[in-house]
C-alpha cells in the first residue's frame, strides 16, 4: 500500500515537534525513580554502570521492605541479556533456571505445540552470553528484585516513601510524600506501575496544554489465580526447564518451575490458571481482588477439575501454599510517556502494562531502564537523535514501537487462551487450530525468539 507522501510527513513531524518542544535537561544530575519493582531498580542499576552522568540516583518505594515470598514466577529473556551487559550475568545464572521447553497439550493429552527454546535461543546472537549461556531463564520475582537490590550501592533504595504528587517547574521537579516530606530532582522517573501517580501526573500536564487526559488502566475481562509451592517437588521428576500448558474447556492452565536465588539451588514450583471473567462488562475489580490463600486454592482447584485438566496440574494447586488473583490490565502505550515540562518520564508498566501471556513485562521494564540510561549517555557524548529531541522522547520513540506490537500479541493470545469460557469468547476450536497451526508452521517459534530478543 502506498501511503501518500504528506501523511509520511505529518507521522514523522507530529510526535518530532513535541519532542523539539520539551525542555528536558540532557544531563539530569539528581535522579529520583519511583518504584522499587523490577523496572525501576533495573533502571537504577543501569544509570550508575553507564556513563550518563548522573551523580545520584533516589529510588523510592511504598512498601516498607522488599519482602521475600510475595508474587510469583517470570520468565526472563531479553532482559536477562540486556541484565547481562549491566554485569549481572553471573547472578542470574546462578539464582535462575535455565528454560528449555514449552510443551502445549489439550486436556485429553493432544499436543498442540512443542518449543524447543534452548535451541531455539541458542541460534539467537543476542540472546547468548560471552560464556555460550543461553538467556532463557525462569525466576521468583522476588529473587530476580533482591539481584537488582543487592547491585545498587547501600543507600540508594530508599523504602516506606509513597509519592503523593509532584510539582514540575523549568529548574526540576519537587516530589511530596505521604507525611509531608518534599525533595527535589533534576528528573523523575515513573516505574510506579499500574496505578502509577508520575503517569497521572504526564497525562495531566497534557491536559493542561488542551492535550487528551488520564488514561486509567483498561481492565482485559481476564483473570489468572496463581499458586505458587515455594519449597518446589509439586511437579513430575524430570520436567524441571520445561513449561507445560494444557487447554481444558474455557480455561489454559501452566505448570513451570523457578529459580529461587537460594544457595541450595532450590527451586519454587508455579501453576497459572487463565480464565474469562463472566462478570466482566459490569464494574471492573480491583486490580488484585483476592489474596486470600485458601479461598483461591479451592476455587482454583475446582476450576481445574471441571475443566479436565490432568492431575499434575491439579497437584501443585493443591499443595500450593501462596494462592492470589489478579485482573488482567493494560496501558495505553500510545498516551504521553514524558511531562509536557520534560522533567518526569515513564517506563515499566507505569507506561505501558500488557497482558501476561508472552512473558513479556519483566523483560520489557527491563530494556526500558536500559534505554532511558543509554540515551542520557548518548546525550552527555553529544548524540545526534539525542541532541535534537532529548533523551527522553529518543527514548520514548525508540521504545513505543516494541512495547506496542507485545501489548497486540500478548492482547490476541489471552483472546485464545480463553476461548470456551462462555459469552464473548471464542470457540474452543478456533483456538486449538490456532495453536495447532502456528505450532506446525513454526511461527510461535518465531513470536517466541521475536518476544525474547532484545529490542535495544
Ligand atoms: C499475571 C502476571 C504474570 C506475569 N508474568 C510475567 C512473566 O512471566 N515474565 C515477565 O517478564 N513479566 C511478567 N509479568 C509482568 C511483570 O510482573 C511486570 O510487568 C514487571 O515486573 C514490570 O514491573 P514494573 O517495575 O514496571 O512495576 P511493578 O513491578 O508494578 O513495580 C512498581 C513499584 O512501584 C511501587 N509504587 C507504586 N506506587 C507508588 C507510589 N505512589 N509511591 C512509591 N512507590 C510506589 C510499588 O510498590 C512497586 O514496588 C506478569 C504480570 C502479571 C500480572
Amino acid at each position: 500500500m502506498n501511503i501518500p507522501t504528506p501523511c509520511v510527513c505529518i507521522l514523522f513531524l507530529s510526535p518530532v515537534a513535541s519532542l523539539v518542544a520539551s525542555p528536558t535537561p540532557t544531563s539530569p544530575r539528581r535522579v529520583a525513580v519511583v518504584g522499587a519493582g523490577i523496572g525501576g531498580l533495573a533502571l537504577a542499576r543501569a544509570l550508575q554502570t553507564l556513563d550518563t552522568g548522573v551523580e545520584e540516583v533516589a529510588v523510592f518505594d511504598r512498601r516498607s521492605e522488599l519482602k521475600p515470598g510475595v508474587g510469583g514466577g517470570i520468565q526472563i529473556n531479553g532482559g536477562a541479556a540486556v541484565l547481562a551487559r549491566l554485569g549481572l550475568g553471573e547472578q542470574m545464572k546462578a539464582s535462575a533456571l535455565p528454560v528449555r521447553r514449552i510443551l502445549s497439550r489439550k486436556s485429553g493429552g493432544f499436543e498442540l505445540l512443542d518449543i524447543d527454546v534452548e535451541s531455539l535461543v541458542s541460534a539467537e546472537p543476542a540472546l547468548v552470553a560471552p560464556d555460550g549461556t543461553p538467556q532463557a531463564f525462569s525466576i521468583m520475582r522476588d529473587a530476580l528484585q533482591r539481584i537488582l537490590a543487592d547491585s545498587l550501592p547501600v543507600g540508594t533504595v530508599r523504602l516506606g516513601q509513597r509519592l503523593e504528587s509532584l510539582r514540575e517547574d523549568d529548574a526540576g521537579v519537587e516530589l511530596l510524600f505521604e507525611g509531608g516530606a518534599a525533595e527535589r530532582f533534576d528528573l523523575v522517573v515513573g516505574a510506579d506501575g499500574l496505578s502509577s501517580r508520575v503517569r497521572e501526573h504526564v497525562a495531566a500536564s497534557h491536559a493542561a496544554e488542551g492535550g487528551g487526559g488520564a488514561t486509567p488502566p483498561e481492565y482485559s475481562g481476564i483473570r489468572v489465580q496463581f499458586g505458587v509451592v515455594p519449597a518446589g517437588g509439586a511437579r513430575p521428576a524430570g520436567s524441571e526447564g520445561e513449561f507445560h500448558q494444557w487447554f481444558g474447556e474455557g480455561v489454559y492452565a501452566l505448570t513451570g518451575s523457578y529459580g529461587t536465588g537460594a544457595a541450595d539451588g532450590a527451586t519454587s514450583d508455579m501453576v497459572a490458571v487463565v480464565f474469562a471473567d463472566r462478570a466482566a462488562g459490569s464494574a471492573a475489580p480491583p486490580e488484585n481482588s483476592n489474596w486470600e490463600a485458601s479461598d483461591v486454592r479451592e476455587d482454583c482447584v475446582g476450576r481445574l477439575r471441571r475443566a479436565g485438566i490432568p492431575a499434575e496440574v491439579v497437584s501443585v494447586a493443591e499443595q500450593c501454599e501462596r494462592c492470589f488473583e489478579l485482573g488482567v490490565y493494560e496501558h495505553d502505550a500510545t498516551a504521553p510517556w514524558v511531562s509536557r515540562g520534560g522533567r518526569a518520564v515513564l517506563l515499566g508498566d507505569a507506561a505501558h502494562a500488557m497482558a501476561p501471556f508472552l512473558g513479556q513485562g519483566a523483560n520489557q521494564a527491563i530494556q526500558d531502564g536500559y534505554c532511558l540510561a543509554d540515551r542520557l549517555a548518548a546525550a552527555r557524548a553529544g548524540g545526534l537523535a539525542a541532541r535534537v529531541m532529548g533523551p527522553l522522547q529518543s527514548y520514548a520513540l525508540l521504545r513505543r514501537a516494541p512495547v506496542t506490537a507485545l501489548q497486540l500479541e500478548s492482547r490476541l493470545l489471552g483472546a485464545m487462551e480463553t476461548a470456551g469460557g462462555g459469552a464473548g469468547t471464542l470457540p474452543q476450536f478456533v483456538r486449538d487450530a490456532f495453536f495447532l497451526a502456528n505450532g506446525k508452521l513454526g511461527v510461535a517459534a518465531q513470536v517466541f525468539v521475536k518476544g525474547a530478543r532484545p529490542w535495544v
